[in-house]
């Protein structure tokens, strides 16, 4: 999935929350929100923990489970119970947490809803605004506009950048990279790839698994890479962990048309107990 970085929103949900909170954006009113849930759980250093904050959005209990999903938000008589998948990395039961904090203010405004599971591997599915919303609310919890634009003083646009920032935020890669792009307006794209290998000519087939983009152009889903990203590609993946320094590339991606430099970023982690996952992250950047 895409994320387009404009801002229209329709739904009911999404213009009653800023309506309650009296501003013209829905975007604009949830990171309202959760910075006043940050100023009332007394939080003005990174790494935030939504584990801790969940008390002050009414969560009385966060369990910690073997689920067919990735988490569930269930409504009880005088608060919430939260449970979050075992078999998850901690960033993505990290970022759940945070998503499902989002959902509890629009709870305040729809109060008879039902238990909330869901799988949000799809992270930036666009298909629900609340959904966006609630991932806006997790990436201004994770990572607060506030503590990055002060901490972060170098803001050149790079993955050393990005790798930096994510660990004083315990925040992963591509949320990471997400938010610098969104508050320090870099133009660039970021492309996050799932790399397999082909049954049949045992070639590396890099897709892109999602993207965000100020370019003005945003890779196609799914997109197989051009022929000439694949060499940097190549190089991530036999340096993982290490960005590969930026390589001059002709920008044959997507329609544009000028050069571009790409900038990429193999990662290995294991989430749950016996998968490990390879993807690979990286910024294109107008040379
Ligand atoms: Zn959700």
């Amino acid at each position: 999935m895409s994320e387009p970085l404009h801002d229209t929103w329709r739904s009911r949900e999404a213009l009653l929350l800023a309506k309650a909170v009296g501003v013209a954006s829905p975007a604009d009113a949830i990171v309202h929100k959760v910075q006043s849930l940050l100023q009332i759980a007394n939080t003005f250093e990174p790494p935030v923990s939504p584990f801790r904050i969940a008390k002050y959005r009414n969560v009385s209990k966060i369990l910690i489970s073997d689920l067919a999903y990735d988490a569930i938000l269930e409504p009880l008589a005088d608060g919430f119970l939260m449970r979050l998948n075992r078999n998850r990395s901690l960033y993505r039961r990290r970022f759940s947490c945070a998503h499902e904090l989002g959902h509890t203010f629009f709870y305040e405004m729809f109060p008879e809803r039902g238990a909330l599971a869901e799988d949000i591997s799809e992270l930036f599915d666009q298909r629900q605004e609340e959904e966006r919303l609630c991932n806006i609310a997790a990436r201004e919890l994770l990572l607060p506009r506030s503590m990055v634009l002060s901490r972060i003083l170098d803001s050149s646009i790079n993955l050393e950048t990005v790798m930096a920032t994510a660990r004083v935020f315990d925040a992963s890669y591509p949320a990471t990279a997400l938010r610098l792009i969104e508050l320090f307006e870099w133009k660039c794209a970021l492309i996050v790839w799932d790399v397999t290998v082909d049954d049949t000519t045992k070639e590396l087939v890099p897709r892109v698994s999602w993207s965000a983009s100020r370019l003005g152009f945003i890779p196609p889903h799914p997109a197989k890479a051009p022929r000439s990203w694949i060499p940097i590609i190549v190089r991530a993946l036999d340096n993982p962990g290490v960005p590969t320094g930026i390589t001059e590339c002709a920008g044959s991606f997507g329609g544009l048309k000028t050069p571009i430099a790409i900038d990429s970023l193999c990662i290995n982690y294991q989430e749950g107990y016996n998968r490990r996952r390879t993807y690979l992250l990286s910024l294109a950047i107008p040379g």
